[in-house]
């Protein structure tokens, strides 16, 4: 048990910042491995086929699915998001730390599959600030702010479902926050009192 990696899911309503906690988590911890998912979305300016998601069509995506070849899938404001399976595993299994970046509803699936799996909850400082994040960042309509913003609203109620929520006021904080957290993980995993 102890030899195995720690699988670490964490949801963030989008735009809560969590991209760069996890660039200051990846700094802090160099072995941890973060989950390129699949999706349907079209890229955002600058995102890179394989390294910030797999772009893949729905037709691919829904053969995917018949294959078993995702850990969880989720549909999320209208397009398809899923972790491939296998990498996970294989990960996992050599003893590397795992970082799922996933929504709500994934991360309920990959917590009643992997009972060990740490599951954070990353919450915005306010809704306002969120609200302010997503606009200022430019990269979808307004509408589709507003639809992020009533999924986010929802999201944040289902914070008590994850083992610990995590407030994203600071950067380094937050990222420290979920460093210990993992240790924390591993000795009580290690110790055999989960
Ligand atoms: P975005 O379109 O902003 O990149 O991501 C939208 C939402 O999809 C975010 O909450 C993100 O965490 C979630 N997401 C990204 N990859 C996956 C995945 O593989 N599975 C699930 N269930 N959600 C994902």
């Amino acid at each position: 048990m102890s030899d195995r990696g720690i699988l670490i899911v964490v949801s963030a309503p989008s735009g809560c910042g969590k991209t760069s906690v996890l660039a200051r988590l990846m700094q802090m911890r160099t072995t941890l491995h973060f989950s390129v998912s699949a999706t349907t979305r079209k890229p955002r300016e600058g995102e890179k086929d394989g390294i910030h998601y797999m772009f893949i069509t729905r037709d691919v995506f829904e053969w995917m699915i018949r294959e078993n070849a995702f850990l969880e899938y989720a549909e999320y404001v209208g397009n398809y998001y899923g972790t491939p399976r296998a990498a996970v595993e294989q990960q996992l299994r050599s003893g590397q730390d795992v970082y799922l970046d996933i929504e709500v509803n994934g991360a309920m699936q990959v917590k009643s599959k992997c009972p060990d799996a740490l599951t954070v909850f990353l919450m915005p400082p306010s809704m306002e600030e969120l609200e302010r994040r997503l606009t200022f960042r430019g990269t979808e309509a307004p509408e589709v702010v507003q639809k992020r913003l009533r999924e986010a609203e929802r999201e944040c109620s289902q914070r008590d479902k994850y083992d610990y929520i995590v407030v994203n006021d600071e950067i380094d904080r937050a990222a420290e926050e979920i460093s210990r957290l993992i240790d924390e993980t591993r000795a009580r995993l290690s110790a055999g009192t989960v």
